[in-house]
């Protein structure tokens, strides 16, 4: 995937006090509580190996994941995109920021930045840039979660909330003792490392603190975020609140894939997406079948689903597609739809007659009925009108351009 070089946040070097975080928990939980206070209760040793496995696993994929997630930029908008915006006359929708509608297959003109901007792309005021598939600047990351370490994030929150979730869990004997000893009236002598009078004691009790402080912060952070995602929303779109989501792909699995790639062994670890469904450019709706040309019948997604891999230099063909063509075939499908509403029905027609409120001369019982058009020459007025049958309503020659009345395919004339 081609890297944008001329942004870089990854001098922010605001993440090393929770980097510090980490290497404290790791040295509290190994060096303190399985070498001096679980090895001091004479644990099994098959015990001790195996808490040290699942913690230690869980923290170096945490901590990986977390320093995947600062040092990968987030996603830029590039020279690529800007020529391509160039090449094809992309007209952006003009954006305005009270106002924040979906905009799905349309370049928007960011005003923050004065450029055109890619859906679902924003600026961040704090990076400077516009952020692919921005979901939102993480402070703890020091960084912009975007399209390209989106992935990490959630796995720095998920593996984080499992380490802390164990850690606190396989200590809990140990620092309910502690507490029990604090309560009681006359407590019976403390174990060493409920006294505060070591090193180790401090480490014990302060890394107890932090686990459980860890612990509320990054299973709260990865519940919200995990459901965003599964929903295929950044936290910027969560926000909107006209009409659903397009880029819904009715399926959890399948609306993660947008971020963590098809499906597969790479969703466990914090490496890039080895089949991403995606360059945070252009994004596949709801319903969207692409042309055969566009899409890759080598590689399919595990359900089986045609995929396009955008990870390939001619995926501004995806991009003149959902940007282009796409576009035009709605705009198209639009006018015809128009086209159809106003046609004047004819005797035999059937029609839906879908409201009345533009018209002042007829009404129609029952909306959404479906009626057949009839000659009625015994109307008196002059203006030749038909009736709908099975009703008491007129359509008049004159008013039926005007009607919101659907000519259905039955016309015989
Ligand atoms: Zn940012």
């Amino acid at each position: 995937m081609e890297d944008d070089s001329e942004h870089s946040s990854v001098t922010d070097t605001t993440y090393r006090p929770v980097a510090g975080v980490f290497v404290f928990l790791w040295l509290a939980y190994n060096l303190v509580y399985l070498c001096e206070v679980k090895e001091d209760r004479n644990r099994r040793r098959d015990k001790l190996v195996l808490d040290a496995v699942i913690f230690n696993t869980c923290w170096a994929l945490a901590f990986w994941s977390y320093l995947r997630a600062h040092f990968t930029q987030p996603g830029y908008v590039n020279e690529r995109w800007r020529e391509f915006v160039k090449e094809y006359k992309i007209e952006p929708v003009e954006s305005h920021s009270g106002d924040r509608p979906w905009n799905p297959g349309k370049a928007t003109f960011s005003q923050r930045s004065s450029e055109v901007r890619p859906e679902r792309a924003h600026y961040c005021a704090i990076c400077r840039a516009t952020v692919l598939r921005m979901d939102h600047h993480c402070p703890l990351i020091a960084n912009c979660i975007g399209f390209r370490n989106h992935k990490f994030f959630l796995q720095t929150g998920i593996y984080s909330a499992i380490g802390s979730l164990f850690g606190l869990f396989s200590m809990t004997r140990e620092l309910g003792a502690c507490i029990g000893n604090d309560l009681a009236d006359n407590p019976p002598p403390a174990p060493w490392y409920c006294n505060e009078t070591t090193i180790g004691s401090y480490m014990f009790l302060v890394g107890g603190i932090a686990l459980g402080l860890s612990l509320f912060l990054t299973f709260s952070l990865a519940a919200t975020h995990v459901e965003f995602a599964c929903m295929n929303l950044t936290t910027i779109e969560a926000k909107y609140c006209e009409g659903p989501n397009p880029y819904d792909q009715k399926s959890s699995i399948r609306n993660l894939a947008q971020i963590m790639g098809a499906l597969g062994w790479d969703w466990f670890l914090p490496i890039m997406p080895r089949r991403p469904l995606g360059d945070g450019f252009s994004f596949a709706c709801g319903e969207e079948i692409l042309p055969t040309e566009l899409q890759d019948r080598e590689k399919r997604s595990s359900t089986g689903k045609s995929v396009a891999l955008l990870d390939s230099p001619g995926s501004e063909a995806l991009w003149y597609y959902r940007y282009v063509e796409a576009h035009a075939a709605d705009v198209e499908a639009q006018a015809h739809a128009q086209a159809e509403v106003v046609r004047r029905p004819v005797v035999g027609d059937l029609v839906r007659v879908v409201s009345t409120e533009n018209t002042m001369k007829f009404f129609v019982e029952g909306i959404g009925k479906t009626f057949r058009v009839t000659e009625d020459s015994n109307d008196p007025r002059d203006d030749q009108p038909f009736k709908v049958d099975g009703s008491d309503a007129w359509l008049y020659r004159d008013d039926l351009a005007h009607a919101q009345a659907e000519a259905l395919s039955e016309s015989v004339c």
